[in-house]
């Protein structure tokens, strides 16, 4: 189900929780809603459509990817960009990492170690800042 963009502030910069096999009606909504929002929006997370859950969808430009449970275990070669979000107006500076390796669950639920870089690096770490409360 295509949800709402949560711009509550106070919302979003709380904390999500772990997510189990229970919240797949989220990782739907997560599809949905990224889908919806194609035009403006390479990524999200689940916050952003109100479910405090760590879990968040990436565009990789051929497919989305669906990341549960995301932590960053290793970050190299920082910059720094600039950055806009669908709960936002405007862009806001921050520093990023063109490497990262991230230990996670996909979508079944399952064990998972990958490297990203570049700019679906970049998209990870700004979703997994939603996770922990921080916009940009
Ligand atoms: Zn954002």
């Amino acid at each position: 189900m295509v949800q709402p963009i949560m711009k509550d502030v106070l919302f979003l910069g709380q904390k999500s929780e772990e997510a189990t096999d229970k919240d797949t009606q989220i990782i739907q909504d997560l599809k949905d809603t990224l889908e919806a929002n194609r035009d403006r929006c390479v990524g999200m997370a689940a916050n952003m459509i109100g479910f405090r859950k760590r879990i968040i969808i990436v565009s990789l430009g051929f497919a989305d990817m669906i990341i549960v449970n995301p932590v960053i275990i290793q970050k190299s070669q920082p910059y720094d960009t600039e950055e806009g979000c669908l709960s936002l107006q405007g862009v806001r500076k921050t520093r990023r990492f063109r490497k990262i390796k991230v230990r996670y669950q996909d979508e079944s639920f399952k064990d998972q170690t990958q490297e990203f870089e570049g700019h679906v690096a970049q998209i990870i770490q700004h979703e997994c800042d939603h996770l922990e409360g921080i916009i940009i």
